[in-house]
């Protein structure tokens, strides 16, 4: 499948990184998650992203917004890029849709801490444009170092394009969301952007809200599926 940016290749991409950061994300991650050698790939990598000056959203953003919450988690959640709360703050998903983010993955269960969640793009576009497909091709290889050294089960696409960007697809995020699609071994679940879940606020069955509570609890059920396969054979490979 490919999209506006799928002639990116996206391994030149991860690449180009390692050679930014000077590691091979791909196997430290690999080869020991919680190790010295995997810190300071993720320090190494998490540097290279706050001074990046590499496309024309450095010159507008406040703070370069990497990331955050758990990294030994099976679960990423990623979206399209900072809005002005996350600029400001540095930090992704703290605005309102973030808020509301909070609130339903709460609701299902599932907390917000356990899980690490940033965007394609680590600058704010101005006005909360969408990324061009020029801005995520150069910032895209940083998602992936980053999903390379997490190695998590389960990423969460939030929106059309995060998921457009992930599975180079032109489809839309109404026929994408509650299906199971793989990156490289990782399960990747679209679901709505919670800013879209801002705009409609009908409960109804079928709305953007129905069909989103019914995804958390999919997820849910996919997460405890993993957590029993940890139990089990005690090391969660
Ligand atoms: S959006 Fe990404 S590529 Fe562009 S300046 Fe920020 S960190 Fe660098």
């Amino acid at each position: 499948m490919a999209d506006g940016a799928g002639n990116v290749n996206s391994i030149d991409n991860v690449d180009n990184v390692d050679k930014n950061v000077g590691v091979n994300a791909g196997q430290e991650g690999r080869e020991n998650k919680n190790g010295g050698k995997w810190a300071a790939a993720w320090a190494a990598l998490k540097a290279a992203v706050q001074t990046c000056d590499k496309c024309g959203l450095c010159a507008t953003r406040s703070h370069v917004v990497f990331g955050q919450g758990a990294t030994d988690t099976p679960l990423v959640f990623v979206g399209e890029g900072p809005g002005e709360d996350e600029d400001a703050q540095g930090l992704a998903f703290v605005g309102k849709a973030g808020q509301l983010l909070t609130r339903i993955l709460s609701a299902g269960g599932i907390s917000r801490e356990e899980a690490f969640i940033t965007n394609v793009v680590k600058c704010r576009p101005p006005n909360n444009r969408v990324p061009t497909p020029e801005e995520m091709m150069m910032c895209g290889g940083f998602l992936e170092a980053q999903l390379l050294l997490l190695r998590p089960k389960i990423l969460v696409c939030l929106g059309a394009t995060s998921t457009k960007w992930m599975l180079k697809t032109t489809e839309g995020i109404s026929a994408l969301r509650g299906r199971w699609f793989d990156w490289r071994g990782i399960e990747v679940f679209p679901m709505f952007h919670p800013s879209y879940l801002l705009r409609d606020d009908s409960r109804k069955k079928g709305s953007p809200k129905d069909l989103t509570w019914q995804d958390v609890q999919a997820l849910r059920e996919k997460l405890d599926r993993y957590g029993k396969e940890v139990r089990q054979d005690g090391t969660g490979a």
